[in-house]
């Protein structure tokens, strides 16, 4: 895997772990702050239902209050034969309609059990006495049970089977001045508009609902759920508001709150809430108690409405397109900054490695790399330029020991092998010219006998002198050397035969006028050869020896020059 894969693979890794973790905290505190949030709406909410309610109950209330306590009505309803108070309530009661918002009322009298009812229509005008209630009668029931009850005022959901109407009952005991309760007044809402009104309120994610003192659900938008008549029902069948609920902790949880708030009722405008599951969505549920009606009422929040997830959609576009800007930032960073110098860097050193000083324009970044970059490179050309010397150093020591290689120590001359590459020099050169060249094999006479008596360093000193003499008596363009103990060549080019002659013959008489002048005289013998385009080394130095030989044979101290036809020459001092 490559250094770039690794660190954006890496960065990816690092993005994602603090992203999780910023995600964790951040679902942390929305959730908070939700759970906040959802608490306050739903107070708010269930304050701002309650009021509606009770806004549109109030005026009804107060007046079903004041119809249970007119005197005209408590008198009849004391005396319910006396055609005279009749006639004074049933006028009072019709007043009392026109007021009522529905224009309905009824009355219901304890002594005889009469029940008298008008409605908006006025369609009980002078027939308003409608029936008399049975206590037998399940019907009836709720009249004789509320008296039982004894409480002044109560809330009622009831379809009325005598008058085929479902009504919001209002019901309000009617005293005498011994506090006996002597009837029930009241009047009914239409159930239908008040659920409309307060109920089917069109707030998407907002259920509001309204349940009595014992839980049973009184208004809500789904009429299934209401329980009619609860009042007669016994406890155990009246749909209660835990119906809602399938998780039987949710079931608990709200009736606890039901029972906190009733615990506690002078804590007016005081709101529980907690979360529960409803139709399988988390709402926050609201629960407020109105002591005015005796009813819960409840707001329950859906939160996933309220609050879509899809507004975290936004955020996570964010989140992803900050990932790939850093990365590809990051990328940017990385390729510039780190690998494309490296990148160049490993090619000079592969170069460097190579041998080759011609570096590519290295990436010098102004960071680690780049000051790296630069010390690689005053490196390099520190090693090039030391390179290059040492390289000097040894072509010259080559070329000095290459020279040493040549010359003879003692006497400064070529020695064999220098020899050798002249000799050779001039055979290629003599081929493809077409000229020859001439060749001089010297060997100083009974030199042995010289070294015997005079030593070996006298040797020596006669040695280097023959060599003196013998540079100053040739050309400066002819080569003579050393080929080994006493003996001398010397090459000769360009040549002909009077020249060689000529040479070799002045050689001889320079050494031995010379020889002479040093006290302890001595000659050398000369044998020569021309050699001619296309002679081989070989044959060369067979002919130059032999003719050498001759002049030894000769009596010594001669020149002799050997002719390629086998023809000698001799030449005498
Ligand atoms: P000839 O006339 O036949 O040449 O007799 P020669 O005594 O010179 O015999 P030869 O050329 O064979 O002898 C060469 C002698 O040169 C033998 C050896 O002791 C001597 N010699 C060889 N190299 C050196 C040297 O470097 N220094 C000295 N002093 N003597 C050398
Ligand atoms: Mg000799």
């Amino acid at each position: 895997m490559s250094l770039k894969t690794r660190i954006l693979g890496l960065l990816a890794g690092l993005i994602i772990i603090a992203s999780a973790a910023s995600w964790l905290a951040y679902r942390e505190l929305s959730e908070h702050l939700i759970e906040r949030w959802g608490e306050q709406v739903a107070e708010i909410q269930v304050r701002y239902d309650s009021a509606r309610l009770l806004q549109s109950l109030e005026r009804e209330i107060g007046l079903a209050r004041q119809m249970a306590r007119s005197s005209t009505l408590i008198s009849w309803a004391k005396a319910p034969d006396r055609p005279i108070f009749k006639a004074n309530a049933i006028r009072q009661m019709e007043s009392f309609r026109s007021n009522f918002r529905d224009n309905s009322y009824f009355v219901a009298l304890r002594e005889n059990g009469h029940y008298y009812y008008n409605n908006a229509a006025n369609d009980f005008a002078g027939n308003q006495f409608q029936y008399v209630l049975d206590p037998k009668k399940p019907d009836d029931a709720w009249f004789f049970h509320l008296i039982e009850e004894g409480r002044d005022f109560h809330l009622n959901v009831n379809p009325d089977t005598e008058l085929g109407v479902t009504k919001l009952w209002i019901d309000v005991l009617m005293r005498d001045e011994t506090d006996r309760i002597v009837g029930m007044v009241g009047t009914g809402l239409n159930l239908d508009t008040f659920l409309q009104d307060i109920v089917d309120i069109d707030q998407d994610g907002i259920t509001t609902l309204f349940v009595d003192y014992n839980g049973a659900i009184q208004l809500y938008r789904d009429r299934n759920y209401i329980d009619f008549a609860s009042i007669i029902k016994p406890e155990g069948q009246k749909n209660t508001v835990d119906l809602l609920f399938e998780d039987p902790e949710d079931k608990e949880r709200v009736l606890g709150m039901l029972q906190r708030l009733k615990d506690n009722p002078n804590q007016t405008g005081h709101v529980e809430s907690d979360f529960v599951t409803v139709d399988g969505r988390r709402h926050l549920a609201g629960i407020a108690f109105l002591p005015a009606i005796g009813w819960f009422e409840i707001t329950l929040l859906d939160l996933n409405t309220l609050l879509p997830k899809s507004h975290l959609w936004p955020l996570i576009a964010v989140f992803l397109t900050t990932l790939l800007v850093t990365l590809g930032l990051f990328h940017l960073v990385i390729r510039t900054r780190i690998l494309k110098p490296i990148v160049t860097l490993e090619h000079a050193v592969e170069k460097v490695r190579a041998g080759s000083f011609e570096l590519p324009k290295l990436d010098k970044p102004n960071n680690e790399i780049g000051r790296l970059a630069d010390h690689f490179e005053k490196m390099a050309y520190s090693l090039q330029h030391s390179t290059r010397e040492l390289e000097e150093k040894v072509a010259a020591r080559t070329d000095e020991l290459s020279r040493l290689a040549r010359i003879d120590p003692l006497t400064g001359l070529k020695n064999r092998r220098g020899l050798d590459e002249i000799l050779e020099d001039e055979i290629q050169r003599a081929r493809r010219q077409g000229s020859g060249f001439g060749i001089l094999w010297l060997d100083i006479d009974h030199f042995k006998a010289i070294n015997d008596e005079l030593g070996h360093q006298a040797g020596d000193d006669i040695l280097c002198r023959v060599a003196l003499w013998l540079k100053a008596s040739v050309r400066p363009y002819d080569h003579p050397g050393r080929w080994g103990g006493d003996e001398f060549v010397v090459v000769l080019s360009p040549c002909d035969h009077p020249t060689l002659k000529q040479i070799a013959e002045r050689i001889r008489q320079s050494v031995e006028q010379e020889g002479k002048k040093t006290g302890s005289p001595f000659t050398l013998s000369v044998g020569g050869y021309l050699c001619n385009p296309g002679d081989t080394g070989d044959r060369i130095l067979r002919y130059a020896d032999r003719a050498l030989y001759r002049a030894k044979a000769g009596g010594r101290n001669r020149v002799c020059i050997e002719r390629r036809d086998d023809e000698s020459v001799l030449t005498e001092n």
